[in-house]
Order: C-alpha cells, then sequence, then structure tokens
C-alpha cells in the first residue's frame, strides 16, 4: 500500500481548501477492535479556514453508522456517527500555553503533518458510548430476562465466545 495520506495543516488552512473522502470500518485499525462487525463507513470532510484571530484551522466533519455490540444482548446495534470538531494549529511554542482545552476544538503543533486516517479515526471512536445499548424497548434480551439487571446472559456471552 501506499504512504498513509498526510497534509499541512497551516497550508490547508492558508489555500482553504476542502477535502473529502470515506473509510471503510475495515481500513481503520484502532475503530475495527471495538465494534460488533467491519461493515459500515465513516464519510469525512476537511474545509480548511483562518479563525477570527487568525489562527490556521481546518474544521473536521465526520459521519456515518457502525455497528456496535450491544452490552446487554450481545447482538449488533446501530451506532450513528456524527461529529465536529475544529482543529487549530499553533506553534509547538505556544502549545504550552493554552490553557484549557474546549470540548470540541483540538491544538496541534502546526509543524506536524496531520495524518487524515489517523484523526478521522480519533474522532470517531470519541463519539462511540462507553457501554452501546440497544434502546430497552428494541433490545431483543429485554424479554428473555425480564428486569434489566443490566448483565449480559450468560448464554449470549457463550455464543458471542464461540464466534471468535
Ligand atoms: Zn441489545
Amino acid at each position: 500500500m501506499s504512504a498513509r495520506a498526510t497534509l499541512d495543516g497551516v497550508q490547508f488552512a492558508a489555500a482553504a481548501r476542502r477535502l473529502e473522502g470515506e473509510f471503510g470500518v475495515a481500513d481503520l485499525p484502532r475503530l475495527r477492535d471495538l465494534v460488533h462487525d467491519h461493515a459500515g463507513t465513516v464519510r469525512y470532510r476537511l474545509t480548511g479556514h483562518q479563525q477570527a484571530d487568525g489562527k490556521p484551522a481546518i474544521r473536521l466533519e465526520v459521519s456515518g453508522t457502525v455497528h456496535l455490540t450491544c452490552q446487554r444482548c450481545l447482538e449488533s446495534m446501530d451506532q450513528p456517527v456524527e461529529s465536529t470538531r475544529e482543529l487549530v494549529f499553533v506553534e509547538q511554542s505556544g502549545l504550552g500555553e493554552i490553557a484549557e482545552e474546549e470540548a470540541e476544538t483540538d491544538y496541534l503543533d502546526a509543524g506536524q503533518a496531520v495524518d487524515i486516517e489517523e484523526t478521522v479515526e480519533d474522532e470517531v471512536m470519541l463519539c462511540l458510548p462507553m457501554a452501546p445499548r440497544h434502546e430497552a424497548d428494541r433490545c431483543p434480551a429485554q424479554g428473555a430476562v425480564g428486569s434489566d439487571s443490566g448483565k449480559p446472559r450468560p448464554f449470549a456471552v457463550l455464543s458471542q465466545w464461540k464466534k471468535h
């Protein structure tokens, strides 16, 4: 395979470039470890711009659907992914001065190339719930165990285990 796609964030921002594409879940190795199966794709859009104070920035938008394993029934569930993040490029010497990170803003070293795949994958992983579950009335385990104990059924665990 060819080298991973990277871009120069400062140049990308200065030229107000745009870039769109998509990755299959199967292409993203860290995400692959978290999902129920490798179906699904994640689309991304990068939009270069300058912030009001002149800092070069890229708006990252990701969207798609991945399959997670419901922690109640261990079956597949659709997890929509939809997120926007602002990547702001600052000189490395200025990184230490940034007192607080805002939730939807990342400050990156202006001197380092942006690895597109890694950046998109990071964003998708940040969107995923820690303990994914079907809606209570949609979970196949719901009727079988009566009240929701929050624990996976032993037989469901076993059948999951046998698949591997
Ligand atoms: Zn479920």
